[in-house]
Order: C-alpha cells, then sequence, then structure tokens
C-alpha cells in the first residue's frame, strides 16, 4: 500500500539519523510564530480552504517500542511537517518533502523549535471527582465514603454536572489530553452533561452512566433502584449518544463491591448483544479490596468475578490492576482486555506498585490514567513522571520512548480507538499536542545539556506537566493555548 510504503521507507530511514542528528541539539529556541503571537490562529479562513501544515518537531508511535525500546516503532522528523485537510492527517514527513500540492492554499500552523505529538489519550478519570482531587489520609473503601460519594451525590443536579464537565474537560485540554475514557455519576443526566460538553469541544471521548446496586458499599443515595431501571437507563443513553460524532459508549459497572450478580449478568449479557460498545471498571486497586471481592462472590481471584459474569474481552478496560497475578494476567490477554495503569492514583492512595513488565510479558494492552480524582494531576506528563518512580521502586524501568508510546498509540489501543487516533498515519484525525522543551528555567537547563533526543524527552516526561502545553489541537483546530509568558 502506499502509505505503508511510504511510512516505511521515508520514516523509518530517517529515525535513526535523527536521533544520532539531533544528539547535540541545543534546547529549542521560542519561534516569534508561536502561540503568543497568534491567539486567534484558528479564526475562519477567509479563502474557505480546509488544509493546513503544520510545522514542527514530529513524533509518533508506529508500534509498541518494548524494553529497550526499538527505533523502528517510532518516527521522528525534526524539521517536520504534517498536513491536515478536513481535519485529519493526509501526510507527514520533512518540509524538505513537502510538496506544492500540499501547502497550495493551506493555512500555516508554526511549531518549529517545539514538539508535536498526538494528542494524549487518558484511559481512566472521573469528571465527577474534580472536587476530591487532594483529599488527605485514606485508602480505598474509606476514602470513597468520605470523600467520593458526597461529591457525586451532587450531580444530579443538572447545572452542577455541566460545570464539572465543563471545568474537567478544559483541564484535559490544557493538559494536552484529547482523548479520555471516563466516569460519571449513577446519575442519567450526568452523562447527558459530559457528552454534550465533549461534544461542544468536538472531542473523541468514552463514558457511561455508572452502575452500582449492592448495598452496603453503594450507598442509597447513589444505587440503582433495580437492575431493570438500570439496564433501561442504560440504553437510552446508548440510544441517544453511542456513535453521535465522536463519542462513543461504555457500560459502567463501578467495580464488583457495589454490583450485585444481577447487575453484573445483565452488564455482561448487555456486553454480549452490542460488541460496539466499550465497558470500563475498576479491578484489583487495593488489597483489602481484593480480599473483599473474593469473600463476597467466593472467587479465586478478582478477575476472576468478571469473568464468569462474560465482562472481560475487546474494548473492555479494568483500570489499576494493581494486585494480579499470571492467571489473570494471562486471562486478560487472550479475551483481548486491555489495563488502564494509574500510577499517580495508585501512589496517592497507597494502593500499590502496577506490574508494567508484567503486563507486557504476559501481551496485556496497557495504557495511562490519571484516574482523577485519586490521581493528582490530570497532565499525563506528570502521569509519567509517576509511572516511572512505580517501576523504579520495583527494580525496573521505564523509558521515555515506552512512556511517549503508553500515553498516545498505547493509550489508543488500550480503547480500542486506534483506527482513527493514537498516531499521525494518514488518514487518523488529528488530535495533537504541541509541547515546549523550554517551559520552565529547570526544563529549559535540563534541555539545554541534555546529549540525545530520548535524554531531552525523558526530562520531558519527568519535569512537564500543564505548563510545557504550548497549544492543544482537535480536528487540526486549536482548542487550548497555553497564556504568553513575558
Ligand atoms: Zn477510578
Amino acid at each position: 500500500m502506499g502509505r505503508r510504503h511510504f511510512l516505511a521507507g521515508l520514516g523509518l530511514a530517517a529515525t535513526a539519523d535523527l536521533m544520532t542528528s539531533m544528539a547535540t541539539a541545543n534546547a529549542s529556541p521560542r519561534q516569534p510564530t508561536d502561540r503568543a503571537a497568534d491567539p486567534d490562529a484558528d479564526a475562519a479562513d477567509p479563502s474557505g480552504c480546509d488544509r493546513t501544515v503544520v510545522y514542527g518537531c514530529l513524533l509518533h508511535f508506529l508500534d509498541d517500542p518494548g524494553d529497550p525500546p526499538a527505533e523502528q516503532a517510532w518516527e521522528l522528523f525534526e524539521d517536520g511537517a504534517l498536513v491536515i485537510e478536513n481535519g485529519k492527517v493526509v501526510w507527514l514527513g520533512p518540509v524538505q518533502r513537502l510538496s506544492d500540492q500540499h501547502t497550495a492554499d493551506a493555512k500555516v500552523i508554526d511549531h518549529r523549535g517545539q514538539l508535536v505529538l498526538p494528542g494524549f489519550v487518558d484511559t481512566h478519570a472521573h469528571y465527577s471527582q474534580v472536587d476530591v482531587i487532594a483529599s488527605y489520609g485514606e485508602q480505598l473503601p474509606q476514602w470513597l465514603d468520605k470523600y467520593v460519594y458526597p461529591a457525586e451525590s451532587r450531580f444530579d443536579q443538572p447545572r452542577h454536572a455541566e460545570l464539572m464537565a465543563s471545568f474537567f474537560l478544559d483541564r484535559m485540554l490544557a493538559a494536552g489530553t484529547t482523548t479520555a475514557s471516563v466516569f460519571p455519576t449513577v446519575h442519567a443526566n450526568s452523562v447527558d452533561a459530559f457528552f454534550a460538553e465533549a461534544e461542544r469541544r468536538n472531542l473523541r471521548v468514552l463514558c457511561g452512566k455508572v452502575l452500582m446496586d449492592r448495598e452496603p458499599h453503594a450507598p442509597s443515595h447513589l444505587r440503582d433502584l433495580s437492575v431493570a431501571q438500570a439496564r433501561e437507563q442504560t440504553l437510552d443513553l446508548i440510544a441517544r449518544w453511542h456513535g453521535r460524532g465522536r463519542l462513543g459508549y461504555s457500560i459502567t459497572p463501578r467495580f464488583a463491591p457495589t454490583s450485585t450478580e444481577q447487575l453484573l449478568q445483565m452488564v455482561g449479557q448487555l456486553r454480549q448483544e452490542r460488541p460496539d460498545l466499550w465497558l470500563q471498571t475498576h479491578a484489583a486497586e487495593n488489597r483489602a479490596e481484593v480480599d473483599l471481592v473474593r469473600t463476597m462472590f467466593n472467587a479465586r481471584s478478582y478477575i476472576d468475578v468478571y469473568d464468569r459474569f462474560g465482562l472481560l474481552g475487546p474494548r473492555s478496560v479494568f483500570a489499576h490492576c494493581v494486585h494480579i497475578d499470571d492467571q489473570d494476567r494471562t486471562r486478560l490477554a487472550a479475551t483481548h482486555s486491555s489495563i488502564a495503569h494509574c500510577p499517580t492514583s495508585n501512589l496517592f492512595l497507597g494502593s500499590g506498585l502496577f506490574q508494567l513488565a508484567e503486563a507486557r510479558g504476559a501481551r496485556v494492552q496497557v495504557g495511562l490514567g490519571t484516574d482523577i480524582g485519586g490521581g493528582t494531576s490530570y497532565s499525563l506528563l506528570q502521569t509519567l513522571n509517576e509511572a516511572y518512580k512505580v517501576q523504579a521502586l520495583q527494580g525496573k524501568r521505564l523509558s521515555a520512548a515506552r512512556g511517549f508510546y503508553l500515553a498516545t498509540l498505547g493509550g489508543a489501543r488500550t480503547l480500542q480507538l486506534d483506527q482513527q487516533i493514537g498516531n499521525f498515519q494518514p488518514g487518523k484525525e488529528a488530535d495533537f499536542v504541541v509541547l515546549d522543551w523550554a517551559a520552565t528555567p529547570v526544563l529549559a537547563r535540563r534541555t539545554e545539556v541534555a546529549t540525545s533526543f530520548q535524554e531531552r524527552l525523558f526530562a520531558l516526561m519527568t519535569l512537564g506537566d500543564e505548563r510545557a502545553v504550548a497549544a492543544t489541537y482537535v480536528m487540526g483546530k486549536r482548542h487550548h493555548s497555553a497564556p504568553a509568558r513575558s
């Protein structure tokens, strides 16, 4: 195929050379044409042209680079161009190869000197927990009772849900994240609010009404009144939102302790009836929780409970999976189920250390999750910073190459959205983030003394956060710009 040929022939050959040639590159100076200079870059073009050329240092992944990272897994164009038409990528490569055909009547977005990456993918977060972030002193079970459930009880008010959805999505875009799989609350209107706000921003997101019906772990005021009604509400929301624009519905049982067997049966059945839907839930986050679930369901393992009810499979995303074993991993891989790894949350709530290498060894697809508000940052750069430390505490490593793969294509694969997003292959939707190597004095200094591109990338994933995000684009349109720095 022409595209494949292009990628294989042009990109990969260039990659190794560029990695080497960039080894001594200085920290990139800010360009006069960047964000501060053109805040209205996306104003309507009077010519009506829908073609855009983005200049910058382009990096994207074609596959999991593994450990140690294999350079064939990514393409890097230091002086690169990305051509977008009607919101989709049509070409990428070195500027020298850009043809007149690509540039004719095209709007130009100049991010030279900055790093242009596919938009980050957050595979697990709760927009209902915006106000819960940074709540002190508890582990999972008590943290839910003390902080989360009181916060979620306010989402029966449509206006509150709308404000929170808006706040969450704007923070997400400010962090460079363009796709997320998100939990709302048990209230149907909380799904409406989230999808409506995501649609207004033209974002590719997954969401679905939280299902919870079991005493005493689901509090009475946040409980589905019956399985039949929970199913009916879910079907109604699916009919309204699933497949509308860029929105996808994810069946969302909160987790095993808040689920009756009847509820899990209903979920398993719905999953079977509708393989086009996603499924998201939590699994094996906290040791006490795991013991509780094994007792409640008389099961060998937490994953076995979900397996028993048919919840495993493609498009099923299980957040955390900190306390699982080889048998669980084998089963997750065999069913093409995925894991959302949420390091800031696992550390903050003292849940445990995720075994990333073991998941890869078992060929389980893994993505990164912020797990707002158990997690402590909206930024996937900060999530990577903590993911590295989680591995370091286990005597292991997470390379920058693998880290940025996890934050982009790895996340898209986790959500089975890699046909649409995750890298810059022609035909993909042009969601991207622009990162500034010199966003802070510390980052600028560290970047300047770095002796390789990978070293610079590692500094960015360790020291970067929202401040490093110069701009975020959705389907080729700018949706966020960092405030101008003096
Ligand atoms: Zn969560």
